[in-house]
C-alpha cells in the first residue's frame, strides 16, 4: 500500500505570529498516522522559524518554489542548496500559478524538478489543464504533454522521490472541485503514463494526489477512489481546524 500524502500549500499567506499559531494548532490537533505524511509548505520567509516548532514525526517542510542554480546573479530568488540549508525536504514545483502567472514554461519547471531531485529535494509535480482544454477535451493530451515535457531526463531511479499532483486548473481556489470520478480517471491516466514511460516497479509505488478545491465536505468522497493517494490543499489548508479534519477523514477512509 503506497504512503497517504497531504500537503497544505499556504501560497502567499500568514506573518510570523499568525504561521507560529497555525503550527502550534496542527501539533495539538493532527492525529498521528504513520501511514501519511503531512507537508506545510509556507512563504519561504516563514521556513527558518517553523523548522522547530513543527513537532509531529509525520509532518515535514517544504517549499512552494526554488530556482534551479546552486546560487549566482539572479536577483529575488532561493535556489535548492538554501531550501536544504533550512531543513526543508519537499518542494512544489510546476504549480499552476508560477506556469500561469510567472510565465514558467516545461523547459523551467524540468531543470528545477532535475535540480531539486540532485540537491535531494522531494518534489511535488503540479500538472494540470485549463478551462478551455477540459471544455475541448484535451486533458489527457495535455497532462502528457507536460508529464513528458517536465520529466524529461529525469533517471528512473529517482521517479519515486517525485509526488505527482493532479491539479486542474479551473479547480484551484474557485470552490469547483473535480468530481471523484474525474480526479479517479486522470490519476489512473497519470499512473498509465508512468508505466508508459517508466517501469512497472514505480507504477505501484508513485504518489499521485489530487488538488482543487478540497475541503472538509468533499474529502470523504474523493478519498475513496483507489488512486488517489492525497491531497494538495489551499484554501483548506490555512486554519489547522479544517486541515486536521481533512486529514482525519483521509486517514479513516484510507484505514492507514
Ligand atoms: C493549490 O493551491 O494547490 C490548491 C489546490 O488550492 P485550493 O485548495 O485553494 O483550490
Amino acid at each position: 500500500m503506497r504512503r497517504g500524502f497531504i500537503g497544505g500549500n499556504w501560497k502567499m499567506n500568514k506573518v510570523l505570529q499568525e504561521a507560529k499559531e497555525t503550527v502550534e494548532n496542527l501539533n495539538k490537533s493532527l492525529i498521528f498516522s504513520r501511514g501519511i505524511d503531512i507537508v506545510i509548505f509556507p512563504p519561504y520567509t516563514l521556513l527558518f522559524f517553523l523548522k522547530d516548532l513543527i513537532d509531529l514525526p509525520n509532518m515535514y517542510l517544504g517549499a512552494q518554489n526554488m530556482h534551479w542554480e546552486e546560487n549566482g546573479a539572479f536577483t529575488g530568488e532561493i535556489s535548492p542548496l538554501m531550501l536544504k540549508d533550512l531543513g526543508v525536504e519537499y518542494v512544489i514545483i510546476g504549480h499552476s500559478e508560477r506556469r500561469t502567472l510567472f510565465g514558467e514554461t516545461d523547459e523551467i519547471i524540468n531543470k528545477k524538478l532535475i535540480s531539486a531531485l540532485k540537491h535531494g529535494l522531494k518534489p511535488v509535480l503540479c500538472l494540470g489543464e485549463s478551462v478551455e482544454e477540459r471544455k475541448k477535451d484535451m486533458e489527457k493530451e495535455v497532462i502528457e504533454r507536460q508529464f513528458k515535457q517536465d520529466l524529461r531526463r529525469v533517471p528512473i531511479n529517482f521517479l519515486e522521490n517525485i509526488v505527482i499532483a493532479y491539479e486542474p486548473v479551473w479547480a484551484i481556489g474557485t470552490g469547483l472541485n473535480a468530481t471523484p470520478n474525474e480526479a479517479e480517471e486522470m490519476h489512473k491516466f497519470i499512473r498509465t503514463l508512468v508505466e508508459k514511460y517508466a517501469n512497472d516497479n514505480i507504477v505501484e509505488k508513485i504518489r499521485i494526489i489530487y488538488g482543487g478545491s478540497v475541503r472538509v465536505e468533499n474529502v470523504e468522497e474523493l478519498s475513496l477512489k483507489e488512486d488517489i493517494d492525497g491531497f494538495l490543499i489551499g484554501g483548506a489548508s490555512l486554519r489547522a481546524d479544517s486541515f486536521s479534519k481533512i486529514i482525519e477523514i483521509f486517514n479513516e477512509v484510507k484505514g492507514f
